[in-house]
């Protein structure tokens, strides 16, 4: 008979090299570096919620690493450690090993160690726990920006969510590949967070949209914004769109880019180009920070633009 440990023995231990102690006792032990402030985080994706329920066990075992690790990046935080809770409603040993196949495939793209993790019986559902390091003092936070300040955003937007309306049935999926692989194997950007240290005054990853998100930081920061919708940076698939209710919302407002929107004094722009060229990562200077709260959406003629969808909320009431 295959026990839970024999499970966790073939499927999740591999080498910890940054730990003291890895999996197999009753908590696993790290050192935090000298000077560093420990970042943690958890993210649950769960069937029916997050993923369909014949999601592909690879890309699943890698998104759920890759959502944790965006938060990371926010944080401008290096990713060293996660552990994993695993729900599964029965064993299926090809499953365990395409999900952890994925799994450290992202994480040792990103340098993590699963220093452990709990594995139980129930509906399907994927929670990660992440630890990393940012030096003290260092770390980006939403609270920071401050009037005038630009407003950036990495790589672009709406192309998750111009691939789950793909496979919700919403729009046809021909030309829109690129889309759903972005849906399924966000890319996110510690190396952006780490080169922000210092230099952004606040930051977010764009889980739930970029009015969701953005909206965080201002309410954190107790500001507002001016966005132009023509300079946030889109794909050319999503602007063949851009005339439609859906390609507006998902640019807006839908979700699972894992780009960082992040906010900076004018001054600095030239660092944050270098920043761009050096990381041949694309940001874009899509608004600024107004003493006048709320978030002003303007369109290309600088005319206020009103939309009637928001981010995407668990318990939003109707
Ligand atoms: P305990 O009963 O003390 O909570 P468990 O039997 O749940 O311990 O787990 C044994 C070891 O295996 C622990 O080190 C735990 O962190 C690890 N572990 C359990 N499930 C997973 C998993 N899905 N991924 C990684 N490590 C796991
Ligand atoms: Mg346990």
């Amino acid at each position: 008979m295959t026990t839970e440990f024999d499970l966790i023995a073939r499927y999740f231990t591999r080498p910890t090299p940054q730990a003291v102690l890895g999996i197999g006792d009753d908590a696993a032990l790290v050192t935090p570096g000298g000077g560093m402030e420990l970042a943690i985080s958890t993210d649950t994706l769960v069937e029916g919620t997050h993923f369909f329920d014949d999601a592909d066990p690879r890309l699943l075992g890698w998104k759920c690493l890759a959502v944790n690790i965006s938060d990371m990046a926010a944080m401008g935080a290096e990713p060293k450690f996660a552990t994993l809770a695993l729900s599964l409603p029965a064993v299926h040993e090809s499953w365990l090993a395409q999900f952890s196949e994925g799994f450290f495939e992202c994480a040792q793209r990103y340098g993590v160690d699963l220093i452990g993790g709990d594995t139980t019986r129930g509906p399907l559902s994927v929670t990660v726990t992440i630890l990393g390091e940012v030096p003290r003092g260092n770390a980006l936070r939403r609270s920071g920006a401050r009037v005038n300040d630009d407003i950036w955003i990495s790589g672009q937007l709406g192309n998750a969510a111009l691939g789950l309306a793909a496979l919700q049935g919403k729009i046809a999926k021909e030309g829109l590949e690129s889309c759903i692989t972005a849906l399924h194997t966000p890319q996110p950007r510690p190396e952006l967070g780490f080169a922000l240290r210092n230099r952004a005054t606040a930051a977010i990853d764009i889980s739930d949209g970029l009015l969701a998100d953005l909206g965080h930081i201002l309410e954190r920061s107790g500001v507002g914004a001016d966005v132009k919708f023509d300079q946030i940076p889109r794909s050319s698939v999503l602007a063949a769109h851009m005339n439609s209710d859906l390609g507006r919302f998902c640019v807006l407002s839908g979700g699972e880019d894992y780009e960082l929107c992040f906010t900076a004094s004018a001054r600095i722009e030239p660092q944050i180009l270098e920043i761009s060229d050096k990381l041949k990562l694309r940001l874009t200077r899509i608004g600024k920070i107004s003493a006048q709260k709320g978030l002003r959406l303007l369109d290309g003629q600088g005319k206020p633009m009103t939309v009637d969808f928001t981010g995407y909320d668990h318990f939003a009431q109707p």
